[in-house]
């Protein structure tokens, strides 16, 4: 069996990350795992936290650190996490999460940080058109604010690191999944990995 392949994916809401992710389930094998995915079904299900994260997230707030990486904690000591690897979508979102994630993967680390880059306006028009329960005109733009805010400078954590490659997202679907595998191959190739 081939080695787990350890990836984050970064972008703005609307960026296309849960398309690409899909692309690169096919084509690593690897488990997609999407803390806003997971938040969601908890909502749906009904649970306790997903109560309390139902109330965060229509205000397009972020759910505490404390409570999302516990989630993520837990889904990456999974099977398929540490047998086929996987693909991080929405996490980390903050310094504090990208801290506990580097703790929880410890001798395992990353192959790498992709930015998927795609321009405001572009997201912006894309997630009015999309029309879920939190794409409200408040929720977009409070959101987009808090990417900024909190998760560039993650962004800029893991470039300090030397694990960011930034892929151009705005561009036709299979040309964006091509630069992206042509990214993530590069990066499973490389000595260090
Ligand atoms: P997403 O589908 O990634 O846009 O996530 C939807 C919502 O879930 C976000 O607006 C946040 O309220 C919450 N959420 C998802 N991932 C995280 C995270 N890593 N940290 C905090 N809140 C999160």
């Amino acid at each position: 069996m081939s080695n787990p392949i350890r990836l984050v994916i970064f972008g703005r809401q609307g960026a296309g990350k849960g398309t690409q992710c899909a692309h690169l389930v096919e084509r690593y094998g690897v488990a997609h795992i999407s803390t806003g995915d997971m938040l969601r079904g908890a909502v749906a299900s009904g649970t306790e936290m997903g109560l309390l994260a139902k109330k965060v997230m229509d205000a397009g707030d972020l759910v505490s650190d404390e409570i999302i990486n516990g989630i993520v904690r837990e889904r990456l000591a999974q099977d398929d996490a540490t047998t086929v690897g996987f693909v991080l979508d929405g996490y980390p979102r903050t310094i504090g999460q990208a801290e506990v994630l580097t703790e929880i993967l410890g001798d395992r680390p990353l192959h790498a940080v992709v930015d998927l880059d795609v321009p405001l306006e572009e997201v912006t028009a894309r997630m009015k058109a999309r029309g879920r329960a939190d794409d409200t005109e408040d929720g977009i733009a409070r959101r987009l604010e808090l990417y900024e805010q909190e998760t560039r400078p993650v962004l800029n954590w893991f470039a300090e690191r030397g694990l960011l490659v930034t892929v151009d997202g705005f561009e036709d679907e299979d040309v964006v999944t091509s630069r992206l595998e042509e990214a993530v191959n590069a990066a499973i190739e490389a000595p260090c990995c």
